[in-house]
């Protein structure tokens, strides 16, 4: 039987290459952020005065702005209707701290507005995790067992986290554009910083992509390793 823990060709052609552009933009997001945040707006309005400005324009009064330690922490909690900013983008006014505010309060104005790819996201999230738990055991049971229906479970219950990271796609990009649209049209940000606002949400964009190739390339193998058991 095939080691799904020991690098074979499928790891080696597959996994390793998604692996290692997941890790290049990962970086590639770090220096692109870390590059705009030497750069100070000429507005000066920090994160969480940006994240606040917005969704006031918008009526969401009931969502908080907090601040959440760490690097590139910054999220939006739908559950607790709360824009959480990280150390860099709270209280500071540079051009990525502008940037990602305003994406996580895309985010909001997702949520406010029941944006539909964001409701599959949040309702499949419960059978994602459950898969992720169980996909494994079952595809090797299945495997050792020779009980082929318990392999193809465990195949489909993998291929949802792949699924989730799809679904991911179109709400991260449609954040970051109704972030750029709203800081050009009110003029929170200059045309020339509302560039460099769009290079670090590109790249950060490129980090959901290559989570997805990821998910891509390890449900390939594994449907290559255990999808067509022969008994030779
Ligand atoms: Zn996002």
């Amino acid at each position: 039987m095939p080691f799904f823990w020991l690098p074979d060709k499928y790891y080696i052609l597959l996994v390793l290459p998604a692996a290692l552009l997941a890790l290049w933009a990962q970086m590639r997001v770090k220096s692109t952020f870390a590059r705009y945040s030497r750069e100070r707006t000429y507005s000066g309005l920090t994160g969480a005065e940006t994240a606040r400005r917005i969704l006031d324009a918008n009526g969401l009064y009931d969502v908080r702005v907090e601040h959440i330690s760490g690097q590139l922490t910054d999220h939006y909690d739908p559950t607790q209707k709360v824009v959480r900013l990280s150390d860099d983008v709270y209280g500071r006014a540079t051009i990525a701290a502008v940037g990602v505010a305003a994406h996580e309060t895309g985010h909001a104005l997702q949520h406010a507005d029941s944006y539909v790819p964001m409701q599959i996201r949040s309702a499949i999230i419960p059978i994602t995790n459950i898969g992720s738990q169980l996909s494994i055991p079952m595809i090797l049971i299945g495997y050792i067992f020779g009980f082929q229906p318990l392999v193809a479970i465990g195949i489909l219950l993998f291929s949802l986290m792949t699924v989730f990271q799809l679904v991911t796609l179109p709400v991260e990009f449609n954040a970051s554009r109704r972030a750029l649209t709203i800081l050009e049209g009110t003029g929170m940000l200059s045309g020339q910083e509302n560039a460099g606002a769009r290079k670090v949400l590109t790249a950060a964009a490129l980090t959901y992509v290559a989570a997805l190739i990821v998910s891509l390339a390890n449900l390939l193998r594994l449907i290559l390793l255990f999808g067509n058991r022969r008994d030779d």
